[in-house]
This record gives structure tokens, sequence and C-alpha cells, in this order.
């Protein structure tokens, strides 16, 4: 009878329950729903014979010792129930809506936390427009129209397009009838709407951390009808994408191709000419040491229509999350990226401008090279007591930091396991580490709490 189940009673009511209370006494708001005529109000100590043909029960009294007794009534007849705040008396939980009805969204911390729920909801509240419930009602309005007119395959590629097209903002600012005749007219011309051709969007998948995409891969990575992704894309960023897009792993491993790049080039151009939205996922940035560009040449021969997305690459997340600036007044002027996968065993390298001081260079692919790159750098006049870092896994809750100079990186390699993905940095500025690195992969894996 008192405040917290008259809350819980008014959220019943709202989703059209019968209610009837039992409670000896009734407080303000639960008198004021029974002289509405809202509820019906049993005046009585809980006995377990008044449970019997109810769909649902909360208990809210104070004393735990009636809850249990609630509890094991509605148990034994099978029937859901619910101890406010006990989560171990409770067959079901009520988690934190967002209510844009028909669309509900639920939160659930499956009890851990329900501040934590009610603060992702908050933030959730914000990305929803209020008036979602009127889209969702519109659509629900063309349901049939829609079933007669569009065949089953193709009627959620037709309300993605009306969704993505100017229906929601006429809705949004309440322009019913206009939103109607837009989709009329999408109706109408449905046919030409859906043979629609398919597109890729190179997306650059960052350096692991999901935290680290830009909105607009983020955005588009929802559009997927297909994902194609390799070695280098982690888990955190791959379940970003649309979740019931069709995954395709081509990944590679260092000289041994899982899938040769032609193939993978003529991959994408197929799965576009069947009206696919095809999402390729590159680890790091697509434009550097990701061979985007020879994919994107191929959908310029069959006139595929594309759009590229940045990533940041992994030298620069590196840099960031291992405190190791690639330029400083005091240490370097500038900056070079270079490939350390060698052929045979060297490389085309201009080893002679590599070596030089005042300068930051980071090694991708370097790992197996390792030995031979600081041995040509010391070859070419680069002191070996020239800092140097092994960086592997940067951004993630994985990352490892190892710092030497080239002298002692190919020792590190072998005493610390060493794996890839990892950076080769060289230059001054690796000295900074001590001081600047802030990232601490443990903590953040253990503490920080992730919205995405
Ligand atoms: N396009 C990617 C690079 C692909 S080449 C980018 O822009 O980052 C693959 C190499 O990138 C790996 O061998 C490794 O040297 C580096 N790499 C990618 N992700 C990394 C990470 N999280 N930590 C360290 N090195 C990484």
């Amino acid at each position: 009878g008192g405040e917290i189940a008259a809350r819980i009673v008014e959220m019943l009511l709202r989703a059209h329950a019968k209610v009837v209370v039992v409670s000896p006494e009734l407080g303000g708001t639960m008198a004021d729903l029974l002289a509405d005529d809202k509820i019906t109000f049993v005046k009585s100590k809980f006995e377990k014979s008044m449970i019997n043909s109810q769909m649902l029960v909360y208990a809210a009294t104070d004393e735990y010792s009636v809850n249990k007794v609630v509890h094991a009534a509605a148990t034994a007849n099978n029937i859901p129930v619910n101890v406010v705040d006990t989560p171990e008396l409770c067959s079901f939980i009520t988690p934190s809506i967002i209510d844009r009805s028909p669309v509900v969204a639920a939160v659930s911390t499956g009890g851990a936390s329900p501040v934590l729920a009610r603060q992702i909801r908050t933030r959730l509240e914000t990305l929803i427009p209020s008036s979602y419930g009127k889209l969702a009602s519109l659509a629900a309005d063309y349901r049939d129209k829609v079933k007669q007119k569009i065949d089953e395959k193709k009627r959620s590629k037709f309300w993605e397009f009306v969704f993505k097209g100017p229906v929601p903002e006429m809705v949004f600012s309440g322009k019913i009838s206009d939103a109607k005749k837009a989709l009329d007219l999408a109706l109408e011309d449905s046919d030409m709407l859906l043979e629609k051709q398919g597109e890729v969007y190179l997306i650059g998948g960052g350096p692991g951390d999901p935290d680290l995409l830009t909105f607009r891969a983020l955005r588009l990575m929802q559009q997927a009808d297909v994902v194609v992704h390799d070695r280098l894309i982690s888990t955190a960023v791959l379940d970003l994408t649309r979740r019931d897009a069709r995954r395709i792993y081509v990944g590679k491993e260092r000289a041994n191709h899982a899938v040769p790049q032609n193939e993978i080039n003529r991959l994408l151009v197929d799965l576009a000419k069947e009206g696919n939205i095809v999402v390729r996922l590159k680890g790091g940035d697509p434009f550097v040491f990701g061979r985007g560009g020879e994919e994107l040449e191929e959908l310029v021969k069959a006139k595929i229509p594309f759009k590229v997305v940045p990533g940041i690459t992994a030298a620069s997340g590196m840099a960031s999350y291992a405190g190791i600036p690639l330029t400083h007044r005091d240490y370097s002027q500038l900056v070079i990226f270079a490939t350390g996968h060698l052929k045979n065993n060297t490389s085309n390298l201009n080893w002679k401008s590599l070596a030089q001081p005042n300068q930051t260079v980071v090694f991708y692919m370097g790992l197996k090279g390792v030995k031979t790159i600081c041995d040509k750098l010391i070859e070419h006049g680069l002191s070996g007591d020239t800092p140097a870092a092994l960086v592997q896994k940067a951004t993630t809750p994985e990352q490892k930091e190892i710092i030497g100079t080239i002298d002692s990186l190919p020792e590190l390699v072998i005493e610390h396991d060493v794996k890839p993905p990892t950076l080769i940095v060289v230059g001054g500025v690796v000295s900074l580490h001590g001081k600047l690195n802030w990232f601490d992969a443990d903590k953040k894996k253990k503490h920080e709490p992730r919205l995405f």
C-alpha cells in the first residue's frame, strides 16, 4: 500500500494491467488511485490463498518475512514474481525503460547496479527522439500496404530506405501528412528504389579500442549487409557492426595470405553487385599499409560506388596510449611510417634517411625483421643507444610497452616473447614514455565502464 508499491502500480496501469492491491492500509497515492477507480483494493494482510490466477505478482512490503511468503506462494503457482529490491526473490526483473511506445528499449544490469542502468538509460533518452513512437505507429499503419506491394525479401530494405530518408524528420517535426505522402511515393517507386546497386564502404577500424572509431564509421557500420574484415579488427569493434550482417573473414597472417588480395578484390565487387551494402573493415587507417587503394581501383573498374572512412592508424593510437609523442620540439622534427616487412630479409627502404637524428621512425609489420632493422640503422650511422620501443596491441587492454635502444631491441623481443601486432618506434621521443605514459591497460580492463 505504500509509495514504492504505488510507483509499480502506476507503471502496470500504463501497460493496461488490471491491478489488485492487498494491504492492511493504503498510502496517499494508492488511496488516490482507488478513489479514481484504477485499482481493486483488498484491505487485509496477505494470505497464501489470495494467489491463484494472477498473471504477475509484486511484493513491496517492508517485511522480509511477508515478502518471502508472497514469493513462495507465487512460485508454487508458477506465477512470475518480483520482490522489490530483493533480487534473490525475483523470478523476473523490471529493467529501466525508455518508453517511446510502441518503441520500448530496456536497460538491465541483471540487478547488479540499477544506478548504472539508470545512467545508461539517461544517455539513451537523449539519443532516441521522443517522437520515435509516432514513427513506429506510422510504420505500423503502412505494414499491410507494404506487405502487399513488396515481397518479403526486399521489405526490410524498403524500410531501411524509408528510415534513412526524410520521413523520420517529417514525423519528428509533426508533419505527419507530409510523411504519409512521402511514404506513398516511396511505395509507388519501390521497384526502382530497391533495384539500387550495392555500395562498398572502406572503413578504418582503428588500432583496437572501439572508442577510437569515428562517428561516421559507426554510422556506416550499422548499415552493413555484409562485413568483410581481417585479423586486425578487434572483436570489440566487430561487435559494433550491424548485428544481422553477414561476416566474412579474410584475415591474413604474415607471409601466409589466408585469402589472396585479388580474391578479396573480386569478393567486394561480387557482393556489391548483388546489391549489398558491403562494409570493408580494416585495422587502423585503410590507406596506411592497408592495401585499401588496390581494392578501390577494382571497384572503380567495376563502376561500383564507394566511400572511404579514415581510421586512427596504429602509430597514432600507439603514440597516445603509450605516451610517445611522434614529434617533439626537442627530439623530433620529422615522422616516418615505414614498413618493416622485409623482402628476402632486406628491403628497398632508404636506410640512410631512416638513420637520421631528430626524427621518429615507426615500423609497421617489423617484428620478424627487427634484427635486420636495428642492424641496418646502426650500419647507416644511427647510434646504438638511440631510444627504441616495442608496443604490442596498442590501445587494447592487452597493450604492452617494452622500452630499450636499437642495440637491445632484438634481444628484448625474444626475452618478452613479443607477438604481433607490434610497432617498433625509433627516436628520442621514446625517452618521454616514462613521464607521459598514462594508460594502464590492466586498470582499463577492470574499471572503465563502456557504453558501446
Ligand atoms: N592499416 C593499419 C596497418 C596495417 S599493417 C593501420 O593503419 O594501423 C599491420 C601492422 O600494423 C602490424 O604488423 C603492426 O605493426 C601494426 N598494428 C596494427 N594494429 C596495431 C596495434 N593495435 N598495436 C601495435 N601495432 C599495430
